[in-house]
Protein backbone atom coordinates (compact mmCIF):
# COMPACT_ATOMS: atom_id res chain seq x y z
CA UNK A 1 0.00 0.00 0.00
CA UNK A 2 1.38 2.91 -0.85
CA UNK A 3 2.42 5.31 1.52
CA UNK A 4 -0.42 8.58 2.37
CA UNK A 5 0.56 12.18 1.77
CA UNK A 6 0.60 14.85 4.09
CA UNK A 7 -1.50 16.88 3.08
CA UNK A 8 -4.19 17.10 0.41
CA UNK A 9 -5.86 20.27 -1.60
CA UNK A 10 -9.51 20.48 -2.65
CA UNK A 11 -9.70 22.79 -5.01
CA UNK A 12 -13.26 23.94 -7.00
CA UNK A 13 -12.61 26.23 -10.17
CA UNK A 14 -14.84 27.80 -12.40
CA UNK A 15 -13.33 30.14 -14.99
CA UNK A 16 -10.09 30.07 -13.58
CA UNK A 17 -7.60 30.25 -16.39
CA UNK A 18 -6.15 33.34 -15.33
CA UNK A 19 -5.16 31.66 -11.55
CA UNK A 20 -4.72 28.28 -11.85
CA UNK A 21 -0.90 28.11 -12.75
CA UNK A 22 -0.47 31.09 -10.48
CA UNK A 23 -2.17 29.39 -7.71
CA UNK A 24 -0.18 26.02 -8.26
CA UNK A 25 3.23 28.04 -8.66
CA UNK A 26 2.34 29.60 -5.63
CA UNK A 27 1.46 26.53 -3.77
CA UNK A 28 4.95 24.94 -4.69
CA UNK A 29 6.53 27.69 -3.33
CA UNK A 30 4.67 28.25 -0.34
CA UNK A 31 4.87 24.47 1.09
CA UNK A 32 8.62 24.18 0.20
CA UNK A 33 10.16 23.26 3.54
CA UNK A 34 7.45 22.68 5.28
CA UNK A 35 4.87 20.19 3.71
CA UNK A 36 6.77 16.94 2.57
CA UNK A 37 4.50 15.70 0.31
CA UNK A 38 1.07 16.74 -0.33
CA UNK A 39 -1.10 15.86 -3.76
CA UNK A 40 -3.37 19.19 -5.41
CA UNK A 41 -7.01 18.09 -6.72
CA UNK A 42 -8.14 20.30 -8.91
CA UNK A 43 -11.73 20.18 -9.73
CA UNK A 44 -12.77 21.91 -13.20
CA UNK A 45 -16.27 23.05 -12.50
CA UNK A 46 -17.83 23.01 -15.85
CA UNK A 47 -15.63 25.86 -16.86
CA UNK A 48 -16.40 27.87 -20.00
CA UNK A 49 -13.23 29.35 -20.85
CA UNK A 50 -9.03 27.53 -20.69
CA UNK A 51 -9.19 26.47 -17.21
CA UNK A 52 -8.98 22.84 -18.08
CA UNK A 53 -6.29 23.26 -20.68
CA UNK A 54 -4.32 25.13 -17.92
CA UNK A 55 -4.75 22.38 -15.81
CA UNK A 56 -3.60 19.94 -18.36
CA UNK A 57 -0.73 22.29 -18.95
CA UNK A 58 0.02 22.58 -15.53
CA UNK A 59 0.49 18.40 -15.66
CA UNK A 60 2.45 18.39 -18.25
CA UNK A 61 4.66 21.18 -16.91
CA UNK A 62 5.04 19.20 -13.89
CA UNK A 63 5.72 15.82 -14.32
CA UNK A 64 6.59 14.74 -10.87
CA UNK A 65 3.95 16.73 -9.01
CA UNK A 66 0.86 14.53 -7.28
CA UNK A 67 -2.07 16.16 -9.26
CA UNK A 68 -5.54 15.20 -9.16
CA UNK A 69 -7.42 16.74 -12.21
CA UNK A 70 -11.40 16.47 -11.55
CA UNK A 71 -13.18 18.07 -14.92
CA UNK A 72 -17.27 17.66 -14.49
CA UNK A 73 -19.32 17.33 -17.31
CA UNK A 74 -21.03 21.02 -16.44
CA UNK A 75 -21.52 23.54 -13.94
CA UNK A 76 -22.45 21.86 -10.53
CA UNK A 77 -21.35 24.39 -8.46
CA UNK A 78 -18.90 25.34 -5.94
CA UNK A 79 -20.24 23.15 -3.23
CA UNK A 80 -20.64 19.80 -5.90
CA UNK A 81 -16.82 20.85 -7.20
CA UNK A 82 -16.00 20.39 -2.99
CA UNK A 83 -17.80 17.42 -2.61
CA UNK A 84 -15.79 15.55 -5.51
CA UNK A 85 -12.79 16.86 -4.48
CA UNK A 86 -13.76 15.27 -0.92
CA UNK A 87 -13.60 12.19 -2.59
CA UNK A 88 -10.41 11.67 -4.07
CA UNK A 89 -8.31 13.75 -1.39
CA UNK A 90 -6.28 11.12 0.70
CA UNK A 91 -4.07 13.30 2.63
CA UNK A 92 -3.32 13.10 6.13
CA UNK A 93 -4.86 16.78 6.51
CA UNK A 94 -7.41 18.08 3.67
CA UNK A 95 -7.32 21.72 2.90
CA UNK A 96 -10.54 23.40 1.05
CA UNK A 97 -8.82 26.31 -0.91
CA UNK A 98 -10.07 28.93 -3.91
CA UNK A 99 -7.93 28.95 -6.66
CA UNK A 100 -8.07 32.85 -6.96
CA UNK A 101 -5.17 33.53 -4.80
CA UNK A 102 -7.39 35.35 -2.18
CA UNK A 103 -6.97 32.75 0.40
CA UNK A 104 -2.82 32.56 0.46
CA UNK A 105 -1.02 29.00 0.17
CA UNK A 106 0.65 30.56 3.11
CA UNK A 107 -1.95 30.20 5.47
CA UNK A 108 -2.33 26.62 4.95
CA UNK A 109 0.91 26.29 6.34
CA UNK A 110 -0.30 27.78 9.49
CA UNK A 111 -2.86 25.55 9.44
CA UNK A 112 -1.00 22.64 8.96
CA UNK A 113 1.62 23.39 11.76
CA UNK A 114 -1.23 24.32 14.15
CA UNK A 115 -2.62 20.69 13.16
CA UNK A 116 0.40 19.29 14.28
CA UNK A 117 1.38 21.03 17.51
CA UNK A 118 -2.42 20.61 18.68
CA UNK A 119 -3.18 16.73 18.49
CA UNK A 120 -6.69 17.54 19.94
CA UNK A 121 -7.54 20.04 17.44
CA UNK A 122 -9.28 18.55 14.39
CA UNK A 123 -9.71 21.20 11.81
CA UNK A 124 -8.70 25.00 11.48
CA UNK A 125 -10.81 26.91 9.73
CA UNK A 126 -10.08 30.50 8.64
CA UNK A 127 -12.48 33.63 8.79
CA UNK A 128 -11.49 36.93 7.48
CA UNK A 129 -10.54 39.79 10.40
CA UNK A 130 -11.30 42.47 8.07
CA UNK A 131 -14.19 41.78 5.39
CA UNK A 132 -14.19 43.60 1.96
CA UNK A 133 -17.87 44.37 2.24
CA UNK A 134 -19.34 47.10 3.76
CA UNK A 135 -22.77 48.63 3.36
CA UNK A 136 -25.96 46.16 2.11
CA UNK A 137 -23.52 43.32 1.44
CA UNK A 138 -22.04 43.52 5.06
CA UNK A 139 -25.66 43.89 6.84
CA UNK A 140 -27.47 41.29 4.77
CA UNK A 141 -24.61 38.63 5.72
CA UNK A 142 -24.71 39.94 9.87
CA UNK A 143 -28.66 39.32 9.54
CA UNK A 144 -28.01 35.97 7.92
CA UNK A 145 -25.81 34.65 10.61
CA UNK A 146 -28.13 35.97 13.70
CA UNK A 147 -31.18 34.42 11.77
CA UNK A 148 -29.62 31.51 11.21
CA UNK A 149 -27.84 31.09 14.64
CA UNK A 150 -31.50 31.89 16.24
CA UNK A 151 -33.46 29.02 14.00
CA UNK A 152 -30.90 26.15 13.97
CA UNK A 153 -29.70 23.95 16.46
CA UNK A 154 -26.38 24.16 14.30
CA UNK A 155 -24.11 27.09 15.17
CA UNK A 156 -22.78 28.94 12.22
CA UNK A 157 -19.62 31.00 12.88
CA UNK A 158 -19.79 34.28 11.63
CA UNK A 159 -17.39 35.19 9.12
CA UNK A 160 -15.75 31.99 8.43
CA UNK A 161 -15.20 30.65 5.30
CA UNK A 162 -14.84 27.32 3.30
CA UNK A 163 -11.06 27.86 3.85
CA UNK A 164 -9.59 25.15 6.30
CA UNK A 165 -7.67 22.43 7.07
CA UNK A 166 -8.81 19.24 8.67
CA UNK A 167 -8.00 15.54 9.72
CA UNK A 168 -8.52 13.17 7.15
CA UNK A 169 -11.58 11.54 9.53
CA UNK A 170 -13.31 14.41 9.59
CA UNK A 171 -12.78 14.84 5.81
CA UNK A 172 -13.77 10.98 5.63
CA UNK A 173 -17.26 12.18 7.78
CA UNK A 174 -17.36 15.14 5.42
CA UNK A 175 -16.89 13.01 2.02
CA UNK A 176 -19.70 10.52 3.68
CA UNK A 177 -22.84 13.09 3.72
CA UNK A 178 -24.23 12.73 0.42
CA UNK A 179 -27.18 15.43 0.34
CA UNK A 180 -27.61 17.10 -2.97
CA UNK A 181 -28.35 20.36 -1.15
CA UNK A 182 -25.22 21.06 0.26
CA UNK A 183 -23.99 23.89 2.34
CA UNK A 184 -20.51 22.99 3.61
CA UNK A 185 -20.40 25.60 6.37
CA UNK A 186 -23.46 24.16 7.89
CA UNK A 187 -21.80 20.73 7.21
CA UNK A 188 -18.86 21.48 8.63
CA UNK A 189 -20.52 22.49 11.73
CA UNK A 190 -22.72 19.62 11.72
CA UNK A 191 -20.12 17.11 11.72
CA UNK A 192 -18.83 18.33 14.88
CA UNK A 193 -14.97 17.82 16.04
CA UNK A 194 -13.13 20.12 17.57
CA UNK A 195 -12.82 23.82 15.44
CA UNK A 196 -10.06 26.17 15.74
CA UNK A 197 -11.11 29.73 14.03
CA UNK A 198 -7.91 31.17 12.80
CA UNK A 199 -8.31 34.93 11.38
CA UNK A 200 -6.93 35.73 8.39
CA UNK A 201 -6.86 38.82 5.87
CA UNK A 202 -7.93 37.47 2.37
CA UNK A 203 -6.67 39.15 -0.65
CA UNK A 204 -8.07 40.66 -3.99
CA UNK A 205 -8.75 37.93 -6.32
CA UNK A 206 -5.84 37.26 -8.88
CA UNK A 207 -7.61 37.67 -12.10
CA UNK A 208 -11.74 37.43 -13.05
CA UNK A 209 -14.05 38.55 -10.94
CA UNK A 210 -16.18 36.84 -8.35
CA UNK A 211 -19.15 34.95 -9.44
CA UNK A 212 -21.34 35.37 -6.51
CA UNK A 213 -24.05 38.10 -7.49
CA UNK A 214 -26.25 39.27 -4.92
CA UNK A 215 -29.38 37.41 -5.79
CA UNK A 216 -26.71 33.88 -6.12
CA UNK A 217 -25.68 34.84 -2.58
CA UNK A 218 -29.89 35.15 -1.68
CA UNK A 219 -30.52 32.18 -3.06
CA UNK A 220 -27.49 30.03 -1.14
CA UNK A 221 -28.46 32.30 2.38
CA UNK A 222 -31.71 30.30 1.66
CA UNK A 223 -30.45 26.98 0.44
CA UNK A 224 -28.50 27.16 4.56
CA UNK A 225 -31.50 27.73 5.95
CA UNK A 226 -33.76 25.18 4.70
CA UNK A 227 -30.84 22.71 4.95
CA UNK A 228 -30.40 23.35 8.67
CA UNK A 229 -33.63 24.20 10.27
CA UNK A 230 -36.78 23.12 9.84
CA UNK A 231 -38.07 26.03 11.49
CA UNK A 232 -40.39 27.53 9.18
CA UNK A 233 -42.27 24.08 8.35
CA UNK A 234 -43.08 24.64 12.31
CA UNK A 235 -44.19 28.14 12.29
CA UNK A 236 -47.65 27.11 11.94
CA UNK A 237 -47.61 25.56 15.31
CA UNK A 238 -46.83 28.69 16.99
CA UNK A 239 -49.80 30.40 15.13
CA UNK A 240 -52.08 27.51 16.31
CA UNK A 241 -51.25 28.37 19.77
CA UNK A 242 -51.27 32.45 19.55
CA UNK A 243 -54.64 31.80 17.57
CA UNK A 244 -56.13 29.31 19.85
CA UNK A 245 -55.23 31.56 22.98
CA UNK A 246 -56.77 34.31 21.29
CA UNK A 247 -59.79 32.05 21.02
CA UNK A 248 -60.12 31.63 24.61
CA UNK A 249 -59.64 34.84 25.21
CA UNK A 250 -62.82 36.10 23.19
CA UNK A 251 -64.57 32.97 25.11
CA UNK A 252 -64.44 33.99 28.12
CA UNK A 253 -64.91 37.96 27.07
CA UNK A 254 -68.52 36.54 25.48
CA UNK A 255 -69.48 34.67 27.83
CA UNK A 256 -69.06 37.19 30.60
CA UNK A 257 -70.54 40.31 28.63
CA UNK A 258 -73.28 37.86 26.70
CA UNK A 259 -71.67 38.96 23.66
CA UNK A 260 -72.50 37.37 20.44
CA UNK A 261 -70.11 39.99 18.88
CA UNK A 262 -67.43 38.21 21.05
CA UNK A 263 -69.24 35.10 20.46
CA UNK A 264 -68.17 34.99 16.72
CA UNK A 265 -64.97 36.35 17.05
CA UNK A 266 -64.32 33.27 19.42
CA UNK A 267 -66.01 30.84 16.52
CA UNK A 268 -63.69 32.42 13.75
CA UNK A 269 -60.25 32.40 15.64
CA UNK A 270 -61.12 28.65 17.20
CA UNK A 271 -61.87 27.48 12.89
CA UNK A 272 -58.62 29.30 12.20
CA UNK A 273 -56.36 27.55 15.18
CA UNK A 274 -58.19 24.08 13.93
CA UNK A 275 -56.72 25.07 10.32
CA UNK A 276 -53.42 25.83 11.97
CA UNK A 277 -53.12 22.86 13.87
CA UNK A 278 -53.72 20.76 10.51
CA UNK A 279 -50.90 22.30 8.99
CA UNK A 280 -48.39 22.08 11.44
CA UNK A 281 -48.91 18.72 11.66
CA UNK A 282 -48.34 18.46 8.11
CA UNK A 283 -45.11 20.64 8.69
CA UNK A 284 -44.19 18.61 11.32
CA UNK A 285 -44.15 15.22 9.42
CA UNK A 286 -43.12 17.09 6.61
CA UNK A 287 -39.51 18.61 8.92
CA UNK A 288 -39.52 14.63 9.61
CA UNK A 289 -39.27 13.34 6.40
CA UNK A 290 -37.00 16.30 5.23
CA UNK A 291 -34.03 15.25 7.84
CA UNK A 292 -34.76 11.78 7.43
CA UNK A 293 -33.74 11.84 3.46
CA UNK A 294 -30.82 13.45 3.93
CA UNK A 295 -29.78 10.42 5.46
CA UNK A 296 -26.87 12.00 7.69
CA UNK A 297 -25.48 9.38 10.47
CA UNK A 298 -27.17 8.97 13.46
CA UNK A 299 -23.84 9.43 15.52
CA UNK A 300 -20.27 10.29 14.59
CA UNK A 301 -17.48 8.21 16.46
CA UNK A 302 -14.44 9.60 17.07
CA UNK A 303 -12.89 7.68 18.95
CA UNK A 304 -13.25 3.93 19.49
CA UNK A 305 -11.09 2.40 22.36
CA UNK A 306 -11.79 -1.46 22.62
CA UNK A 307 -9.89 -4.35 24.76
CA UNK A 308 -8.63 -6.20 21.71
CA UNK A 309 -6.28 -3.63 21.15
CA UNK A 310 -4.59 -4.12 24.44
CA UNK A 311 -4.59 -8.42 24.14
CA UNK A 312 -3.18 -7.77 20.90
N1 LIG B 1 -16.33 28.09 -7.98
C1 LIG B 1 -16.70 26.85 -8.49
N2 LIG B 1 -17.94 26.73 -9.07
C2 LIG B 1 -18.80 27.77 -9.16
C3 LIG B 1 -18.42 29.01 -8.61
C4 LIG B 1 -17.18 29.14 -8.03
O1 LIG B 1 -15.94 25.89 -8.43
O2 LIG B 1 -19.89 27.59 -9.72
C5 LIG B 1 -14.99 28.24 -7.37
C6 LIG B 1 -14.16 29.39 -7.90
O3 LIG B 1 -13.43 29.03 -9.06
C7 LIG B 1 -13.25 29.71 -6.73
C8 LIG B 1 -14.15 29.40 -5.54
O4 LIG B 1 -15.16 28.54 -6.01
O5 LIG B 1 -12.12 28.87 -6.69
C9 LIG B 1 -14.75 30.67 -4.94
O6 LIG B 1 -15.45 31.38 -5.94
P1 LIG B 1 -15.43 32.97 -6.03
O7 LIG B 1 -14.02 33.46 -5.99
O8 LIG B 1 -16.24 33.34 -7.20
O9 LIG B 1 -16.19 33.37 -4.70
P2 LIG B 1 -15.85 34.52 -3.63
O10 LIG B 1 -14.38 34.47 -3.35
O11 LIG B 1 -16.25 35.79 -4.28
O12 LIG B 1 -16.66 34.15 -2.43
MG1 LIG C 1 -12.85 34.44 -4.63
Amino acid sequence: MSKSVKLSLIVPCYNEQDNVVKFFDACVEAFRGHIPTYEVVFINDGSADQTWERLLKIRGDNPGAKLKLVNLSRNFGKEAAMYSGFQHATGDYVTVIDADLQQRPEVVVQMVDHLDANPDCDCVAAFQKKRHEFGFMGLCKKVFYKLINSVSQTPFYPDASDFRTMRRQMARVVAGLTEHHRFAKGIFSWVGFNTYYMPYVADERNAGTSSWSFIKLLKYALEGIMAYTTFPLKLPLYLCAMLGFGALVCLVVALAASSPAWGWACFGLALSTVQMLALSMIGLYLAHVYMEEKRRPICIEKEYLTYEEAEA
